[in-house]
Protein backbone atom coordinates (compact mmCIF):
# COMPACT_ATOMS: atom_id res chain seq x y z
CA UNK A 1 0.00 0.00 0.00
CA UNK A 2 1.82 3.43 -1.41
CA UNK A 3 1.02 7.04 0.31
CA UNK A 4 -1.40 7.00 -2.70
CA UNK A 5 -3.60 4.88 -1.18
CA UNK A 6 -6.59 6.26 0.95
CA UNK A 7 -9.32 5.06 2.40
CA UNK A 8 -12.28 7.10 0.52
CA UNK A 9 -11.50 9.62 -2.31
CA UNK A 10 -14.29 12.26 -2.93
CA UNK A 11 -14.23 14.29 -5.88
CA UNK A 12 -15.05 17.62 -5.73
CA UNK A 13 -16.24 20.03 -2.94
CA UNK A 14 -19.88 21.13 -3.83
CA UNK A 15 -23.00 20.54 -2.37
CA UNK A 16 -22.39 16.76 -2.17
CA UNK A 17 -18.52 16.26 -2.18
CA UNK A 18 -18.67 19.31 0.67
CA UNK A 19 -21.07 18.30 2.55
CA UNK A 20 -19.92 14.43 2.47
CA UNK A 21 -16.40 15.19 3.46
CA UNK A 22 -17.75 16.83 6.57
CA UNK A 23 -19.61 14.10 7.50
CA UNK A 24 -16.96 11.67 7.14
CA UNK A 25 -13.97 13.55 8.60
CA UNK A 26 -14.21 12.82 12.04
CA UNK A 27 -14.65 8.89 10.84
CA UNK A 28 -10.45 8.75 11.23
CA UNK A 29 -10.64 7.39 8.08
CA UNK A 30 -8.01 8.69 5.39
CA UNK A 31 -9.62 10.88 3.07
CA UNK A 32 -8.68 12.21 0.15
CA UNK A 33 -10.56 15.49 -1.61
CA UNK A 34 -10.16 16.45 -5.06
CA UNK A 35 -11.02 19.42 -6.08
CA UNK A 36 -10.24 21.25 -9.92
CA UNK A 37 -10.57 24.34 -8.56
CA UNK A 38 -9.09 26.96 -6.03
CA UNK A 39 -10.37 28.61 -3.22
CA UNK A 40 -12.37 32.10 -4.72
CA UNK A 41 -10.06 34.88 -4.08
CA UNK A 42 -11.15 37.33 -1.22
CA UNK A 43 -10.95 40.80 -2.84
CA UNK A 44 -13.52 43.45 -3.77
CA UNK A 45 -14.60 41.96 -7.09
CA UNK A 46 -16.62 39.23 -5.16
CA UNK A 47 -19.06 41.62 -4.50
CA UNK A 48 -18.67 44.00 -8.36
CA UNK A 49 -21.41 43.34 -11.02
CA UNK A 50 -19.83 44.67 -13.25
CA UNK A 51 -16.93 41.95 -12.82
CA UNK A 52 -19.48 39.48 -11.46
CA UNK A 53 -22.44 39.45 -14.41
CA UNK A 54 -21.28 41.31 -17.33
CA UNK A 55 -17.13 40.03 -17.39
CA UNK A 56 -18.06 36.49 -16.25
CA UNK A 57 -14.65 37.10 -14.22
CA UNK A 58 -15.66 33.77 -11.67
CA UNK A 59 -16.96 31.55 -14.47
CA UNK A 60 -15.22 28.68 -15.69
CA UNK A 61 -12.90 29.42 -18.63
CA UNK A 62 -14.07 26.43 -21.23
CA UNK A 63 -16.69 25.76 -23.70
CA UNK A 64 -18.83 22.91 -24.20
CA UNK A 65 -21.10 22.25 -27.41
CA UNK A 66 -24.49 22.19 -27.50
CA UNK A 67 -26.08 19.92 -29.90
CA UNK A 68 -25.33 21.97 -33.37
CA UNK A 69 -21.82 22.05 -32.40
CA UNK A 70 -22.02 25.17 -31.36
CA UNK A 71 -19.94 26.17 -28.56
CA UNK A 72 -21.45 27.65 -25.55
CA UNK A 73 -19.96 29.14 -22.13
CA UNK A 74 -21.38 27.45 -19.10
CA UNK A 75 -22.82 29.67 -16.18
CA UNK A 76 -20.92 27.17 -13.90
CA UNK A 77 -18.02 28.18 -11.38
CA UNK A 78 -15.08 25.76 -10.50
CA UNK A 79 -13.96 26.65 -6.68
CA UNK A 80 -13.49 24.94 -3.13
CA UNK A 81 -17.28 25.06 -2.64
CA UNK A 82 -18.32 24.25 -5.64
CA UNK A 83 -21.17 26.76 -6.94
CA UNK A 84 -22.23 26.77 -3.28
CA UNK A 85 -19.81 29.94 -3.64
CA UNK A 86 -22.21 31.70 -5.78
CA UNK A 87 -25.24 30.47 -5.01
CA UNK A 88 -28.38 32.19 -3.25
CA UNK A 89 -28.36 30.29 -0.38
CA UNK A 90 -32.52 29.48 -1.15
CA UNK A 91 -32.47 25.95 0.64
CA UNK A 92 -35.42 23.75 0.40
CA UNK A 93 -36.98 20.64 0.80
CA UNK A 94 -38.59 19.13 -2.05
CA UNK A 95 -42.25 17.93 -1.40
CA UNK A 96 -43.05 14.79 -0.20
CA UNK A 97 -45.07 13.74 -2.90
CA UNK A 98 -42.07 15.09 -5.23
CA UNK A 99 -40.90 11.35 -4.11
CA UNK A 100 -43.66 9.61 -6.04
CA UNK A 101 -45.02 9.54 -9.21
CA UNK A 102 -46.54 12.97 -10.63
CA UNK A 103 -48.46 13.43 -13.60
CA UNK A 104 -47.70 16.69 -15.25
CA UNK A 105 -48.83 18.71 -18.43
CA UNK A 106 -45.76 17.16 -20.49
CA UNK A 107 -45.72 13.56 -19.22
CA UNK A 108 -44.97 11.54 -15.87
CA UNK A 109 -42.27 12.59 -13.11
CA UNK A 110 -41.03 9.38 -11.69
CA UNK A 111 -41.16 8.01 -8.46
CA UNK A 112 -37.37 8.15 -6.29
CA UNK A 113 -36.51 4.89 -5.13
CA UNK A 114 -36.51 6.59 -1.68
CA UNK A 115 -39.22 8.05 0.23
CA UNK A 116 -39.64 11.62 1.84
CA UNK A 117 -39.14 10.34 5.26
CA UNK A 118 -36.04 8.09 4.55
CA UNK A 119 -34.77 11.56 3.77
CA UNK A 120 -36.11 13.35 6.41
CA UNK A 121 -33.84 13.38 9.12
CA UNK A 122 -30.95 14.75 7.18
CA UNK A 123 -32.87 17.45 5.60
CA UNK A 124 -33.24 18.53 9.21
CA UNK A 125 -29.25 17.77 9.80
CA UNK A 126 -28.58 19.88 6.28
CA UNK A 127 -30.95 22.87 7.66
CA UNK A 128 -28.70 22.61 10.48
CA UNK A 129 -25.41 22.53 9.10
CA UNK A 130 -26.25 25.41 6.76
CA UNK A 131 -27.66 27.25 9.16
CA UNK A 132 -30.97 27.28 7.34
CA UNK A 133 -33.38 30.82 8.17
CA UNK A 134 -37.17 29.74 7.90
CA UNK A 135 -40.26 30.05 9.33
CA UNK A 136 -42.05 26.49 9.72
CA UNK A 137 -45.53 26.53 8.55
CA UNK A 138 -46.45 29.16 6.01
CA UNK A 139 -45.70 27.45 2.83
CA UNK A 140 -48.78 25.43 2.11
CA UNK A 141 -46.97 22.54 -0.01
CA UNK A 142 -44.25 22.39 2.76
CA UNK A 143 -43.42 18.59 3.65
CA UNK A 144 -43.87 17.54 7.37
CA UNK A 145 -40.96 18.08 9.66
CA UNK A 146 -40.16 17.02 13.40
CA UNK A 147 -38.00 20.22 14.20
CA UNK A 148 -38.01 23.93 13.82
CA UNK A 149 -36.15 25.72 11.30
CA UNK A 150 -32.76 26.49 13.27
CA UNK A 151 -33.14 30.37 13.19
CA UNK A 152 -36.03 32.66 12.44
CA UNK A 153 -36.65 33.33 8.88
CA UNK A 154 -35.02 36.62 7.21
CA UNK A 155 -37.52 39.21 7.30
CA UNK A 156 -39.02 40.93 4.70
CA UNK A 157 -37.62 44.44 3.66
CA UNK A 158 -40.58 47.20 3.50
CA UNK A 159 -41.40 46.73 -0.09
CA UNK A 160 -41.50 42.91 -0.20
CA UNK A 161 -43.19 42.92 3.03
CA UNK A 162 -45.63 45.02 1.02
CA UNK A 163 -46.35 42.77 -1.49
CA UNK A 164 -46.30 39.92 0.66
CA UNK A 165 -49.51 41.89 2.87
CA UNK A 166 -50.89 42.18 -1.14
CA UNK A 167 -50.67 38.65 -2.12
CA UNK A 168 -52.33 37.80 1.14
CA UNK A 169 -55.30 39.69 0.49
CA UNK A 170 -55.61 38.84 -2.79
CA UNK A 171 -56.20 35.47 -1.72
CA UNK A 172 -52.22 33.48 -1.99
CA UNK A 173 -49.94 31.93 0.94
CA UNK A 174 -46.62 33.88 0.59
CA UNK A 175 -44.15 32.88 2.71
CA UNK A 176 -40.44 33.35 3.90
CA UNK A 177 -37.99 32.07 1.36
CA UNK A 178 -35.45 29.20 3.53
CA UNK A 179 -32.19 31.17 3.39
CA UNK A 180 -28.57 29.74 4.46
CA UNK A 181 -26.79 33.26 5.54
CA UNK A 182 -25.36 33.89 8.47
CA UNK A 183 -27.84 36.68 10.05
CA UNK A 184 -28.40 37.33 13.22
CA UNK A 185 -30.93 40.13 12.66
CA UNK A 186 -31.58 40.34 16.50
CA UNK A 187 -27.69 40.98 17.02
CA UNK A 188 -26.63 42.78 13.82
CA UNK A 189 -23.45 44.40 15.51
CA UNK A 190 -22.04 40.61 15.92
CA UNK A 191 -23.87 39.39 12.48
CA UNK A 192 -21.74 37.92 10.32
CA UNK A 193 -24.06 38.86 7.82
CA UNK A 194 -24.26 42.06 6.92
CA UNK A 195 -26.95 41.71 4.83
CA UNK A 196 -26.34 42.93 1.69
CA UNK A 197 -27.46 43.42 -2.22
CA UNK A 198 -24.55 40.76 -3.89
CA UNK A 199 -25.72 37.54 -2.40
CA UNK A 200 -27.30 35.34 -4.76
CA UNK A 201 -24.95 35.13 -7.68
CA UNK A 202 -21.56 36.43 -5.57
CA UNK A 203 -19.57 34.68 -3.67
CA UNK A 204 -19.70 36.10 -0.21
CA UNK A 205 -16.70 38.41 0.45
CA UNK A 206 -16.85 38.26 4.32
CA UNK A 207 -17.41 33.97 4.59
CA UNK A 208 -21.73 35.03 5.88
CA UNK A 209 -23.05 32.62 3.31
CA UNK A 210 -23.33 28.56 4.28
CA UNK A 211 -21.24 27.81 1.26
CA UNK A 212 -20.09 23.76 0.88
CA UNK A 213 -16.41 25.45 1.69
CA UNK A 214 -17.11 27.51 4.90
CA UNK A 215 -19.52 25.22 6.39
CA UNK A 216 -18.00 22.00 4.92
CA UNK A 217 -14.74 21.90 3.68
CA UNK A 218 -12.79 24.54 5.85
CA UNK A 219 -14.27 22.39 8.41
CA UNK A 220 -12.92 18.99 6.83
CA UNK A 221 -9.39 19.99 6.87
CA UNK A 222 -9.14 20.56 9.96
CA UNK A 223 -9.22 17.14 10.48
CA UNK A 224 -5.61 15.34 10.49
CA UNK A 225 -6.60 12.36 8.50
CA UNK A 226 -8.45 14.35 5.87
CA UNK A 227 -6.13 16.17 2.69
CA UNK A 228 -7.23 18.69 0.28
CA UNK A 229 -5.82 18.42 -2.78
CA UNK A 230 -6.66 21.95 -5.04
CA UNK A 231 -6.14 22.94 -8.68
CA UNK A 232 -5.93 19.33 -9.72
CA UNK A 233 -8.54 18.19 -11.96
CA UNK A 234 -9.70 13.93 -12.55
CA UNK A 235 -9.30 13.23 -15.70
CA UNK A 236 -10.19 9.48 -15.88
CA UNK A 237 -11.06 6.28 -13.52
CA UNK A 238 -9.83 2.99 -14.28
CA UNK A 239 -10.65 -0.06 -12.98
CA UNK A 240 -9.61 -3.43 -12.03
CA UNK A 241 -8.73 -6.48 -14.55
CA UNK A 242 -12.77 -7.17 -13.42
CA UNK A 243 -14.24 -4.17 -14.06
CA UNK A 244 -15.71 -3.87 -10.91
CA UNK A 245 -13.66 -1.94 -8.60
CA UNK A 246 -12.13 1.42 -9.62
CA UNK A 247 -8.22 0.95 -8.51
CA UNK A 248 -7.04 4.54 -9.72
CA UNK A 249 -8.48 7.91 -10.15
CA UNK A 250 -5.94 10.03 -12.41
CA UNK A 251 -5.24 13.42 -11.33
CA UNK A 252 -3.74 16.69 -13.56
CA UNK A 253 -2.33 18.27 -11.22
CA UNK A 254 1.42 20.75 -11.32
CA UNK A 255 1.00 20.02 -15.22
CA UNK A 256 1.75 15.88 -14.88
CA UNK A 257 -0.58 12.93 -13.93
CA UNK A 258 -0.71 11.42 -10.58
CA UNK A 259 -2.53 8.40 -9.85
CA UNK A 260 -4.73 7.82 -6.31
CA UNK A 261 -6.53 4.73 -5.29
CA UNK A 262 -9.04 4.21 -2.52
CA UNK A 263 -11.39 1.94 -0.76
CA UNK A 264 -14.19 4.06 -2.18
CA UNK A 265 -14.44 6.40 -4.74
CA UNK A 266 -17.09 8.87 -4.52
CA UNK A 267 -17.52 11.07 -7.80
CA UNK A 268 -19.45 14.64 -6.95
CA UNK A 269 -17.94 17.18 -9.91
CA UNK A 270 -21.78 18.01 -10.92
CA UNK A 271 -24.24 16.34 -12.67
CA UNK A 272 -23.02 17.46 -16.21
CA UNK A 273 -19.10 16.98 -15.36
CA UNK A 274 -19.33 13.81 -13.03
CA UNK A 275 -21.21 12.14 -16.47
CA UNK A 276 -18.57 13.28 -18.42
CA UNK A 277 -16.24 12.07 -16.12
CA UNK A 278 -17.28 8.75 -16.19
CA UNK A 279 -17.95 8.71 -20.00
CA UNK A 280 -14.47 9.64 -20.34
CA UNK A 281 -13.85 7.09 -18.38
CA UNK A 282 -14.58 3.78 -20.81
CA UNK A 283 -12.47 0.78 -21.11
CA UNK A 284 -12.41 -2.67 -22.27
CA UNK A 285 -14.47 -3.38 -19.35
CA UNK A 286 -16.73 -0.39 -19.64
CA UNK A 287 -16.89 0.14 -23.35
CA UNK A 288 -19.72 2.64 -23.49
CA UNK A 289 -18.40 4.70 -20.16
CA UNK A 290 -17.83 3.64 -16.59
CA UNK A 291 -20.58 2.05 -14.38
CA UNK A 292 -22.72 2.42 -18.28
CA UNK A 293 -24.40 -0.95 -18.91
CA UNK A 294 -27.07 0.48 -18.86
CA UNK A 295 -26.24 3.54 -21.41
CA UNK A 296 -28.13 5.63 -19.02
CA UNK A 297 -25.26 7.80 -18.17
CA UNK A 298 -25.33 11.26 -19.12
CA UNK A 299 -28.84 11.16 -20.06
CA UNK A 300 -31.85 12.32 -18.48
CA UNK A 301 -30.44 16.06 -17.81
CA UNK A 302 -32.20 18.27 -16.02
CA UNK A 303 -31.97 21.89 -14.97
CA UNK A 304 -35.61 23.24 -14.64
CA UNK A 305 -37.07 26.07 -16.99
CA UNK A 306 -36.49 28.56 -14.99
CA UNK A 307 -37.07 32.68 -15.80
CA UNK A 308 -36.64 36.11 -14.31
CA UNK A 309 -39.62 38.47 -14.08
CA UNK A 310 -39.11 41.72 -13.51
CA UNK A 311 -42.52 43.57 -12.37
CA UNK A 312 -42.10 47.16 -12.91
CA UNK A 313 -44.32 49.21 -10.32
CA UNK A 314 -45.39 52.55 -9.38
CA UNK A 315 -44.26 51.79 -5.44
CA UNK A 316 -40.14 51.88 -5.82
CA UNK A 317 -38.18 48.96 -4.60
CA UNK A 318 -34.99 50.24 -2.36
CA UNK A 319 -34.89 46.70 -0.73
CA UNK A 320 -31.32 45.41 -0.34
CA UNK A 321 -31.86 41.46 -0.05
CA UNK A 322 -34.90 40.70 -2.16
CA UNK A 323 -34.89 36.56 -1.66
CA UNK A 324 -37.23 36.17 1.40
CA UNK A 325 -40.63 36.00 -0.43
CA UNK A 326 -42.00 32.60 -2.11
CA UNK A 327 -45.49 31.50 -3.58
CA UNK A 328 -46.06 27.71 -3.46
CA UNK A 329 -50.18 28.46 -4.29
CA UNK A 330 -49.92 26.57 -7.98
CA UNK A 331 -46.54 24.32 -7.26
CA UNK A 332 -49.05 21.47 -7.86
CA UNK A 333 -52.10 22.67 -9.51
CA UNK A 334 -54.79 25.42 -9.70
CA UNK A 335 -58.40 25.41 -10.03
CA UNK A 336 -58.27 26.22 -13.99
CA UNK A 337 -54.83 23.60 -14.36
CA UNK A 338 -54.89 20.41 -13.33
CA UNK A 339 -51.16 19.82 -13.61
CA UNK A 340 -48.01 21.08 -11.88
CA UNK A 341 -46.90 24.42 -12.38
CA UNK A 342 -43.83 25.39 -10.29
CA UNK A 343 -42.30 27.52 -7.65
CA UNK A 344 -42.30 31.79 -7.82
CA UNK A 345 -39.75 33.81 -5.96
CA UNK A 346 -37.19 36.23 -6.14
CA UNK A 347 -33.92 36.42 -7.66
CA UNK A 348 -31.03 38.95 -5.57
CA UNK A 349 -32.62 42.59 -6.80
CA UNK A 350 -31.17 43.62 -10.39
CA UNK A 351 -29.23 46.80 -10.50
CA UNK A 352 -28.56 48.67 -13.55
CA UNK A 353 -24.79 46.85 -14.43
CA UNK A 354 -26.46 43.54 -14.56
CA UNK A 355 -29.74 45.09 -16.58
CA UNK A 356 -27.16 47.04 -19.23
CA UNK A 357 -25.74 43.31 -20.02
CA UNK A 358 -28.92 41.75 -20.64
CA UNK A 359 -30.77 45.11 -22.29
CA UNK A 360 -30.57 45.91 -25.88
CA UNK A 361 -27.73 48.42 -26.93
CA UNK A 362 -30.74 51.44 -27.64
CA UNK A 363 -32.05 51.18 -24.25
CA UNK A 364 -30.23 54.66 -22.44
CA UNK A 365 -28.67 54.07 -18.80
CA UNK A 366 -31.48 56.29 -17.17
CA UNK A 367 -34.03 53.81 -18.27
CA UNK A 368 -32.49 51.30 -16.72
CA UNK A 369 -31.92 53.05 -13.87
CA UNK A 370 -35.57 53.66 -13.38
CA UNK A 371 -36.29 50.11 -14.03
CA UNK A 372 -33.59 49.03 -11.20
CA UNK A 373 -35.20 51.11 -8.81
CA UNK A 374 -38.96 49.98 -9.48
CA UNK A 375 -38.76 46.86 -10.33
CA UNK A 376 -39.86 43.47 -8.43
CA UNK A 377 -37.40 40.42 -9.98
CA UNK A 378 -38.90 37.13 -9.86
CA UNK A 379 -37.63 33.68 -9.93
CA UNK A 380 -39.89 31.34 -11.25
CA UNK A 381 -39.50 27.94 -11.83
CA UNK A 382 -41.09 24.66 -13.39
CA UNK A 383 -39.83 21.32 -13.33
CA UNK A 384 -38.92 19.81 -16.48
CA UNK A 385 -38.81 15.73 -17.32
CA UNK A 386 -36.39 13.38 -17.81
CA UNK A 387 -35.86 12.62 -20.98
CA UNK A 388 -33.35 10.10 -22.24
CA UNK A 389 -32.35 12.05 -25.34
CA UNK A 390 -31.79 15.57 -23.04
CA UNK A 391 -27.75 14.32 -22.70
CA UNK A 392 -24.17 15.26 -21.76
CA UNK A 393 -22.00 13.71 -24.37
CA UNK A 394 -18.52 13.83 -25.27
CA UNK A 395 -17.45 15.28 -28.66
CA UNK A 396 -15.05 16.68 -30.70
CA UNK A 397 -11.59 17.20 -28.87
CA UNK A 398 -13.16 15.73 -25.78
CA UNK A 399 -15.48 18.41 -25.16
CA UNK A 400 -18.71 18.03 -23.15
CA UNK A 401 -21.59 17.95 -25.26
CA UNK A 402 -25.10 19.36 -24.07
CA UNK A 403 -28.01 18.31 -25.70
CA UNK A 404 -31.70 19.65 -24.48
CA UNK A 405 -34.88 19.97 -25.57
CA UNK A 406 -37.10 22.17 -23.20
CA UNK A 407 -39.90 19.83 -22.32
CA UNK A 408 -43.83 20.36 -19.88
CA UNK A 409 -43.57 24.67 -21.01
CA UNK A 410 -46.77 24.07 -20.81
CA UNK A 411 -46.53 24.22 -16.96
CA UNK A 412 -44.26 27.20 -17.38
CA UNK A 413 -46.15 29.31 -19.50
CA UNK A 414 -49.19 28.95 -16.92
CA UNK A 415 -47.08 29.88 -13.89
CA UNK A 416 -45.80 33.32 -15.88
CA UNK A 417 -49.18 33.63 -16.53
CA UNK A 418 -50.45 33.16 -13.00
CA UNK A 419 -48.01 35.68 -11.68
CA UNK A 420 -48.99 38.53 -14.28
CA UNK A 421 -52.98 37.83 -13.18
CA UNK A 422 -51.55 37.75 -9.51
CA UNK A 423 -49.77 41.11 -9.94
CA UNK A 424 -52.41 42.66 -11.58
CA UNK A 425 -55.35 41.76 -8.85
CA UNK A 426 -52.66 42.72 -6.08
CA UNK A 427 -54.03 46.02 -4.95
CA UNK A 428 -51.45 48.18 -3.82
CA UNK A 429 -52.41 49.71 -0.88
CA UNK A 430 -50.86 52.91 -2.23
CA UNK A 431 -51.33 52.81 -6.39
CA UNK A 432 -54.19 50.36 -6.22
CA UNK A 433 -54.37 47.92 -8.99
CA UNK A 434 -52.24 50.36 -11.33
CA UNK A 435 -48.94 50.26 -9.28
CA UNK A 436 -47.36 47.16 -11.20
CA UNK A 437 -47.77 48.67 -14.41
CA UNK A 438 -45.96 46.16 -16.88
CA UNK A 439 -44.02 42.87 -16.35
CA UNK A 440 -41.79 41.83 -18.38
CA UNK A 441 -39.28 38.80 -19.25
CA UNK A 442 -35.50 38.95 -18.92
CA UNK A 443 -32.99 36.21 -19.42
CA UNK A 444 -30.48 36.00 -16.20
CA UNK A 445 -27.86 34.69 -18.79
CA UNK A 446 -26.10 37.87 -19.69
CA UNK A 447 -25.93 38.79 -22.78
CA UNK A 448 -27.61 36.51 -25.04
CA UNK A 449 -30.75 34.06 -24.99
CA UNK A 450 -28.96 31.13 -24.29
CA UNK A 451 -30.91 29.09 -21.89
CA UNK A 452 -28.69 26.00 -22.30
CA UNK A 453 -25.54 27.69 -21.20
CA UNK A 454 -27.54 28.46 -17.57
CA UNK A 455 -26.81 25.06 -15.90
CA UNK A 456 -27.14 26.40 -12.52
CA UNK A 457 -29.55 23.53 -11.62
CA UNK A 458 -28.19 20.52 -13.41
CA UNK A 459 -29.52 16.93 -12.24
CA UNK A 460 -30.12 13.81 -13.51
CA UNK A 461 -27.58 12.26 -15.46
CA UNK A 462 -26.73 9.27 -13.17
CA UNK A 463 -29.57 8.93 -11.44
CA UNK A 464 -29.99 6.58 -8.94
CA UNK A 465 -33.38 3.45 -8.97
CA UNK A 466 -33.46 -0.16 -8.15
CA UNK A 467 -33.39 -1.44 -11.30
CA UNK A 468 -29.48 -1.54 -13.42
CA UNK A 469 -31.61 -1.75 -16.64
CA UNK A 470 -32.97 1.39 -15.94
CA UNK A 471 -30.84 3.58 -13.39
CA UNK A 472 -26.62 3.57 -13.05
CA UNK A 473 -26.71 4.07 -8.99
CA UNK A 474 -28.46 2.03 -6.53
CA UNK A 475 -30.78 3.28 -3.49
CA UNK A 476 -27.61 4.47 -1.63
CA UNK A 477 -26.11 5.79 -4.19
CA UNK A 478 -23.59 3.52 -5.41
CA UNK A 479 -23.30 2.03 -8.98
CA UNK A 480 -24.56 -0.83 -10.00
CA UNK A 481 -22.04 -1.78 -11.96
CA UNK A 482 -18.97 -1.18 -9.83
CA UNK A 483 -18.27 -1.70 -5.77
CA UNK A 484 -16.65 0.48 -4.80
CA UNK A 485 -18.17 3.92 -6.86
CA UNK A 486 -20.29 6.22 -5.36
CA UNK A 487 -22.04 9.65 -6.84
CA UNK A 488 -23.65 11.92 -4.47
CA UNK A 489 -23.77 15.10 -6.58
CA UNK A 490 -26.75 16.39 -8.31
CA UNK A 491 -26.48 13.62 -10.90
CA UNK A 492 -28.83 11.05 -9.13
CA UNK A 493 -32.02 12.74 -8.72
CA UNK A 494 -34.64 10.89 -11.03
CA UNK A 495 -37.06 13.72 -11.51
CA UNK A 496 -35.89 17.44 -10.81
CA UNK A 497 -39.00 18.87 -9.09
CA UNK A 498 -39.82 22.39 -8.91
CA UNK A 499 -37.70 23.75 -6.00
CA UNK A 500 -33.43 24.56 -5.53
CA UNK A 501 -31.85 21.37 -5.58
CA UNK A 502 -29.19 21.79 -3.14
CA UNK A 503 -30.62 20.97 0.24
CA UNK A 504 -31.14 17.98 -1.47
CA UNK A 505 -28.31 17.50 -2.47
CA UNK A 506 -27.01 18.13 0.57
CA UNK A 507 -29.12 16.04 3.02
CA UNK A 508 -28.54 12.73 0.27
CA UNK A 509 -25.00 13.28 0.79
CA UNK A 510 -25.33 12.84 4.62
CA UNK A 511 -27.33 9.64 4.21
CA UNK A 512 -24.56 8.32 1.98
CA UNK A 513 -22.13 9.22 4.16
CA UNK A 514 -23.91 7.18 6.94
CA UNK A 515 -24.08 4.25 4.17
CA UNK A 516 -20.45 4.86 4.29
CA UNK A 517 -19.78 5.06 7.61
CA UNK A 518 -21.21 1.60 7.82
CA UNK A 519 -19.28 -0.06 4.99
CA UNK A 520 -16.20 1.16 6.07
CA UNK A 521 -16.73 -0.22 10.08
CA UNK A 522 -16.73 2.87 11.89
CA UNK A 523 -17.76 3.30 15.06
CA UNK A 524 -20.25 6.01 16.51
CA UNK A 525 -18.39 6.22 19.41
CA UNK A 526 -15.07 6.72 17.98
CA UNK A 527 -16.41 9.47 15.75
CA UNK A 528 -18.15 11.04 18.41
CA UNK A 529 -14.90 11.04 20.17
CA UNK A 530 -13.02 12.39 17.16
CA UNK A 531 -15.36 14.78 16.60
CA UNK A 532 -15.36 16.43 20.21
CA UNK A 533 -11.27 16.32 20.04
CA UNK A 534 -11.79 18.75 17.11
CA UNK A 535 -14.61 20.44 19.05
CA UNK A 536 -12.00 21.22 21.96
CA UNK A 537 -8.77 21.99 19.81
CA UNK A 538 -11.18 24.56 17.59
CA UNK A 539 -11.94 26.17 21.21
CA UNK A 540 -8.20 26.33 22.55
CA UNK A 541 -7.42 28.16 19.22
C1 LIG B 1 -25.70 31.65 -9.45
C2 LIG B 1 -26.26 30.40 -8.83
C3 LIG B 1 -27.29 30.53 -7.89
C4 LIG B 1 -27.82 29.36 -7.31
N1 LIG B 1 -28.75 29.50 -6.32
C5 LIG B 1 -29.24 28.40 -5.70
C6 LIG B 1 -30.12 28.52 -4.62
O1 LIG B 1 -30.49 29.61 -4.19
N2 LIG B 1 -30.57 27.37 -4.03
C7 LIG B 1 -30.18 26.13 -4.47
O2 LIG B 1 -30.64 25.13 -3.92
N3 LIG B 1 -29.33 26.00 -5.49
C8 LIG B 1 -28.83 27.09 -6.11
N4 LIG B 1 -27.92 26.96 -7.11
C9 LIG B 1 -27.54 25.59 -7.51
C10 LIG B 1 -26.56 24.96 -6.53
O3 LIG B 1 -25.43 25.77 -6.40
C11 LIG B 1 -26.21 23.58 -7.07
O4 LIG B 1 -27.40 22.80 -7.13
C12 LIG B 1 -25.21 22.83 -6.20
O5 LIG B 1 -24.06 23.57 -5.95
C13 LIG B 1 -24.85 21.54 -6.92
O6 LIG B 1 -24.03 20.77 -6.09
P1 LIG B 1 -23.13 19.61 -6.70
O7 LIG B 1 -22.42 18.97 -5.59
O8 LIG B 1 -24.00 18.81 -7.59
O9 LIG B 1 -22.10 20.35 -7.69
P2 LIG B 1 -21.17 21.63 -7.52
O10 LIG B 1 -21.59 22.45 -6.36
O11 LIG B 1 -21.14 22.28 -8.85
O12 LIG B 1 -19.75 21.00 -7.18
C14 LIG B 1 -19.00 20.29 -8.12
C15 LIG B 1 -17.53 20.45 -7.78
O13 LIG B 1 -16.76 19.52 -8.53
C16 LIG B 1 -15.61 20.17 -9.06
N5 LIG B 1 -15.20 19.40 -10.23
C17 LIG B 1 -15.86 19.30 -11.41
N6 LIG B 1 -15.23 18.46 -12.23
C18 LIG B 1 -14.13 18.01 -11.57
C19 LIG B 1 -13.08 17.11 -11.91
N7 LIG B 1 -13.06 16.47 -13.07
N8 LIG B 1 -12.07 16.93 -11.01
C20 LIG B 1 -12.09 17.57 -9.81
N9 LIG B 1 -13.07 18.41 -9.44
C21 LIG B 1 -14.10 18.62 -10.31
C22 LIG B 1 -16.08 21.58 -9.33
O14 LIG B 1 -15.01 22.49 -9.41
C23 LIG B 1 -16.99 21.83 -8.12
O15 LIG B 1 -16.26 22.32 -7.02
C24 LIG B 1 -27.35 28.08 -7.70
C25 LIG B 1 -26.31 27.97 -8.64
C26 LIG B 1 -25.77 29.11 -9.19
C27 LIG B 1 -24.65 28.97 -10.20
S1 LIG C 1 -26.16 38.94 2.26
FE1 LIG C 1 -24.84 38.18 3.90
S2 LIG C 1 -24.23 36.13 3.23
FE2 LIG C 1 -25.00 37.20 1.43
S3 LIG C 1 -23.16 38.07 0.48
FE3 LIG C 1 -24.06 39.65 1.82
S4 LIG C 1 -22.97 39.40 3.77
FE4 LIG C 1 -22.61 37.54 2.57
Amino acid sequence: MTNNHYDVIIIGTGAGGGTLAYHLAPSGKRILIVERGDYVPREKANWDPQVVNVDGHYNAKESWLDKDGKELHPHTNYYVGGNTKFYGAALFRLRKEDFGELRHHGGVSPAWPISYDDLEPYYAHAENLYQVHGNRGEDPTEPPSNSPYPWPAVSHEPRIQQLSDDFARSGLRPFHVPVGVMLDEKNPQKSRCIRCNTCDGFACLVGAKADAQVVCIDEAVKHSNVTLLTNSLVKRLETNSSGREVKGVVVERNRGLETYSAEVVVVSCGAINSAALLLRSASDKHPRGLANSSDIVGRHYMGHTNSVLMAISKCPNPTTFQKTLGVNDFYFRSDDFQYPMGHISFVGKLDPVTLRAGAPAIAPNFTLELMAKHSLDFWLTSEDLPDPNNRVTIGREGKIVLTYTPNNLEAHERLQAKLKQAMKQTNCAIHGHECHQGLFGRNLYVGQKIPLAGVAHQNGTIRFGHDPKTSVLDANCRAHDVDNLYVVDGSFFPSSAAVNPALTIMANALRVGDHLMKRLGVSAKEYEQNRQQERDLAVSR
